[in-house]
């Protein structure tokens, strides 16, 4: 007869392939039920958009049919994910698990059509995502996810629209092309202020948090005052685009938030008509930037047209999973977007520099 003991023993061999670590330690095993010499176990992986999925299935039952005398294994695969924060403060997203901002260097580089899409293939994947669109020179999100209502309010609360299994909020809904320019400074201040601490998110387990371009106060006041999970750096592939990211970096880099990773948008080009793909502004240096500075590289998105119509139509790319090259990118990067965050969050617990995981 299989025992507990031996089967947990056994099940403390397995690494979680992604963080290196024993499932058992990691808190991973839910539950596991022994019938005679049949076993099931749950595993709750750490993001429900692991890129590992069948990997740890498959360590787990190979562990497992080394014992003597297993029977039938089974292998039940869920996910729970961890806050990137212990201490939760009372009255900033206390329902958020975990934050992660969106920035670039300048305007243009396609940072909120990246957290749009972002959004939609987390969710897509199984994860709670809310949007919040914090980019007060041209909040596009509302355009780009293709929200129809405004948000509601019942006085003390800001109840999100839910729009691609995402929930919204854009400073976009409080300000508008005609506040007049002098009322803006204090407005914006106080309809961020507002958007964090009145906006009823419900549990998520990412946020995602589109960031005004730049370096200035905003994007600095916004990082300091969200309790960030990380950020991720949108930059493109010409050389002026590094340069200004680089300071996008260093910024974070000063405040001690942690960096998810760079992603490179508008990598290389895919020809509409014959689908043949061109390296317009040569190829390979988003992932050599972020190597020399020591980033990880969350991966590329191609230039595509598809990608520009599906925003204006507010039906970005990623609705459909594998529609075409481009969306699958957006999934590719969302897990290891997830993975990185799993990592940070699980890092916490065990009190170790991230860089060492
Ligand atoms: P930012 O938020 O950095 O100012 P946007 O996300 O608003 O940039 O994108 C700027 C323009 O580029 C938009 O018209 C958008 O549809 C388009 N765009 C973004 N990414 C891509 C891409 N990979 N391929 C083609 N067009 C893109």
């Amino acid at each position: 007869m299989v025992d507990e003991k031996e089967v947990m023993d056994a099940l403390s061999k397995v690494k979680d392939p992604e963080l290196g670590a024993s499932i058992v330690r990691l808190g991973m095993v839910r539950k596991v039920e022994i019938k005679g010499n049949d076993v099931t176990v749950y595993v709750d992986l750490t993001t429900p958009a692991c890129p590992l999925k069948d990997e740890v299935e498959a360590r787990v039952k190979a562990s497992l049919s080394e014992l003597k005398e297993i029977g039938k294994i089974e292998v039940k695969v869920g996910a729970k994910v961890n806050p990137s924060r212990i201490i939760m403060p009372e009255d900033i997203l206390p329902t958020v698990k975990n934050v992660i901002a969106i920035a670039s260097g300048k305007g243009g580089v396609g940072k909120t059509t990246v957290a749009c899409n972002l959004a939609i293939a987390l969710a897509n994947l199984g994860a709670k995502v809310g949007l919040l669109d914090g980019d007060i020179y041209g909040p596009s999100v509302p355009r780009i996810m293709g929200v129809k209502e405004p948000p509601k309010t019942d006085g003390k609360k800001i109840y999100p629209p839910e729009v691609h299994n995402v929930k919204v909020i854009s400073v976009g809904f409080f300000i508008t092309e005609d506040t007049p320019l002098i009322w803006r400074g204090p407005i914006i201040s106080n309809v961020l202020k507002q958007l964090i601490t009145e906006v009823e998110w419900g549990d998520l387990d990412y946020l995602i948090v589109d960031l005004p371009p730049g370096t200035g106060d905003i994007p600095l006041t916004l990082a300091q005052t969200l309790p960030l999970a990380g950020v991720i750096i949108v930059t493109t592939p010409q050389p002026t685009s590094y340069t200004i990211a680089t300071k996008s970096l260093q910024m974070f880099k000063k405040l001690n938030t942690n960096i998810i990773g760079i992603i490179e948008n508008m990598s290389y080009f895919i020809c509409p008509h014959c689908g043949k793909r061109s390296e317009i502004f040569g190829y390979g240096g988003g992932k050599a930037i972020a190597e020399k500075l020591n980033m990880p590289f969350l991966g590329e998105i191609p230039l595509d047209s598809f990608i520009r119509e599906r925003s204006d139509e507010g039906q970005p790319i990623t609705i459909d999973i594998s529609h075409n090259e481009a969306s699958r990118c957006y999934y590719e990067i969302a897990k290891k977007v997830a993975a990185r965050i799993s990592v940070i969050a699980l890092s916490k617990y065990a009190k170790q520099d991230v860089k060492n995981i």
